[in-house]
């Protein structure tokens, strides 16, 4: 029997990775236009598919609303404003935490006027470690077991104490990444929403996964011991 890409448990249905809502709707995009092509899927149980669509609509907000996505993630705000009314108490609660702000590209140091959301740091770090889950399930056809650290190349994690500490080490990531994956080949159909890459250093078990989201939105996943 196969056995859910997140937790071992037997997988009774199948989940597409990353969630299907982040592919916009054939609805909302021109006839002709098509960003669901091959879509991954992996086994799956009820838990880590069906129970947790809300933090799947909270990632979509989080990526498709982020100042380095492409323009389709524009044409995502369309699905959001059908899940603000689906869902009005999860709109409301992010939206009561937004101020404005001026932030730099740290890809291109432009510096532009923004409204910051307070991030929900724990649910989105979760979805990024589910998706990390499903990519090593599909690309390796078993499960990861061990640790994981997400690095996000636009969004603030709880690891770091100070602003200035996450600035930096979120620069030094971004370039150091950007470096190693140049020349690793980027999977999935549909890269103007997705891709991924898989890069495992040499006599060592630890892998590193970078996967793109609309178009600039990037993070990198460790999979394995820091201190290795
Ligand atoms: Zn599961």
């Amino acid at each position: 029997m196969q056995t859910c890409y997140a937790c071992q448990k037997p997988a009774t249905t199948k989940e597409h990775t990353p969630p299907l809502c982040l592919f916009p709707d054939r609805k909302d995009i021109p006839d002709g236009v098509d960003f669901r092509r091959n879509l991954i899927t992996v086994p799956s149980c009820e838990e880590h598919n069906l129970k947790k669509s809300g933090d799947d609509e909270y990632l979509l907000y989080v990526l498709s609303t982020n100042l380095p996505a492409n323009e389709i993630a524009q044409a995502q705000w369309t699905k959001l404003k059908r899940a603000v009314v689906r869902r009005p108490a999860l709109w409301n609660s992010m939206c009561s935490s937004s101020e404005d702000v001026e932030v730099m590209d740290s890809q291109t140091g432009k510096i532009y006027e923004a409204v910051q959301i307070g991030l929900d740091g724990s649910r989105f770090q979760r979805s990024l470690e589910l998706i990390t889950l499903g990519i090593y399930c599909h690309h390796f056809g078993n499960h990861w077991i061990g640790n994981i650290r997400i690095h996000s190349d636009f969004a603030d994690f709880p690891y770091e104490s100070s602003k200035a500490e996450i600035d930096a080490n979120r620069m030094l990531v971004f370039h150091c990444a950007e470096k190693l994956f140049a020349s690793i080949p980027r999977h999935g159909d549909n890269q103007d929403v997705f891709w991924y890459q898989v890069y495992k250093p040499e006599n060592s078990f630890r892998y590193l996964i970078r996967i793109g989201f609309y178009g600039r939105c990037t993070i990198t996943a460790f999979l394995g011991e820091m201190n290795e």
